[in-house]
């Protein structure tokens, strides 16, 4: 029995969910925890990607849910003990899944790229140094298993199973631990294709020279239709906001093509793109390690490279 937390994200199941459920198929029986306001349609989407059973989670409304989510889980799993239990590696699943290590005594396995079930047992692969090294980890603790995987770590997809068999369970009191309470949310307004789901990807780095100079980013951006992305670099710098960060502490990307520019190649971003189909890098440094995992490589100064592009396309 393998259980699958789904946090809700505008109104229908966070897509690093329906990753997970595509995979948790492959392992047993399913059961999604669905956090949020649901609706037959997002149950039936859940019974479509491989649930058979959904606990709907409910009772969290304007309160930080992480404390009392993880209280709830713990009581279901000690009374059901699923062999496994996943979350996606989003703020709330990060925040459940530690918590619950706590309430149940278990040790939690993060940033899984795959996790297999052998003899009732977890193996969960992780990748290390920028993906340069596989490590397997066994979890020998009893059950379950709590695992926090990478997205994009499995491809979501429809398995056509049917609706699902629903139950609902009420988030319990849990005093101070659940008292911080949302009280307003800011979604960045962007235009273009969603960075996790574009399949170009046009990134600038510190190389670029000046926030102004983004620009070039986001006019090869658009001449390809290319969602942006950026280092954490020029993050930190204030060059661009973090939602358009890709690498190990920002988003995780695997476009058909990925573009970077003045992008060094640190292993903290290649962590995030690296399983792109094609790569294309731009840099002024013949050395820059970029060019290791880059199909194809320019070696020049961006500020030349990119307006030729610009002009060509
Ligand atoms: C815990 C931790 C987490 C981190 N998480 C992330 C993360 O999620 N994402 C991330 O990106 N980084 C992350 N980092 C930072 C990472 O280690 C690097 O510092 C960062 O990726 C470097 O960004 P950069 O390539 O823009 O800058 P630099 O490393 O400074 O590289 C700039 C590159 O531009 C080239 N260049 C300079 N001028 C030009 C020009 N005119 N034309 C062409 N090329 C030029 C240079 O040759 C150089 O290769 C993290 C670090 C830590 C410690």
């Amino acid at each position: 029995m393998v259980w699958v937390f789904v946090q809700e994200a505008n109104g229908a199941a966070d897509p690093v969910a329906l990753e997970l459920l595509t995979k948790a198929r492959t392992l047993g029986s399913v059961t999604a925890l669905y956090l949020g306001e649901a609706n037959d349609s997002v149950f039936a989407q859940l019974g479509d990607y491989g649930a058979a059973n959904v606990i709907h989670l409910t009772g969290a409304g304007n309160s930080l849910p992480a404390a009392a989510t993880a209280s709830a889980i713990a009581a279901l799993a000690t009374e059901h003990n699923p062999a496994l239990i996943l979350f996606g590696s989003t703020y709330i699943g990060r925040d459940v899944a530690g918590r619950l290590s706590v309430r149940l005594d278990r040790p939690v396995v993060s940033n899984a790229v795959d996790v297999a079930l052998e003899d009732g047992s977890a193996l969960i692969t992780n990748e290390i140094f920028g993906g340069t090294k596989i490590i397997k980890t066994a979890i020998t603790a009893s059950s379950p298993a709590l695992v926090i995987a990478r997205p994009k770590a499995f491809a979501a997809e429809p398995g056509g199973g049917g609706a699902p068999h629903v139950t609902e369970a009420g988030l319990p009191d849990v005093g101070h631990a659940g008292s911080a309470t949302i009280t307003d949310r800011h979604t960045e307004t962007a235009s273009g294709p969603k960075l996790e789901e574009a399949e170009i990807v046009v990134s600038g780095g510190r190389g670029l020279g000046s926030a102004e100079k983004y620009e070039l980013v986001e006019s090869l951006a658009a001449k390809l239709r290319a969602a942006t992305g950026a280092t954490r670099a020029i993050v930190d710098a204030g060059w661009v906001p973090y939602a358009k960060q890709v690498g190990q502490t920002g988003k995780t990307v695997k476009p058909k093509i990925y573009i970077a520019c003045g992008i060094s190649g640190a292993m903290q971003h290649l962590v995030g793109m690296k399983d792109s189909d094609t790569i294309i890098a731009i840099n002024k440094d013949p050395e820059a390690p970029i060019f290791d995992v880059a199909d194809l490589g320019i070696v020049g100064d961006v500020h030349n490279v990119v307006p030729k592009l610009i002009e060509a396309l």
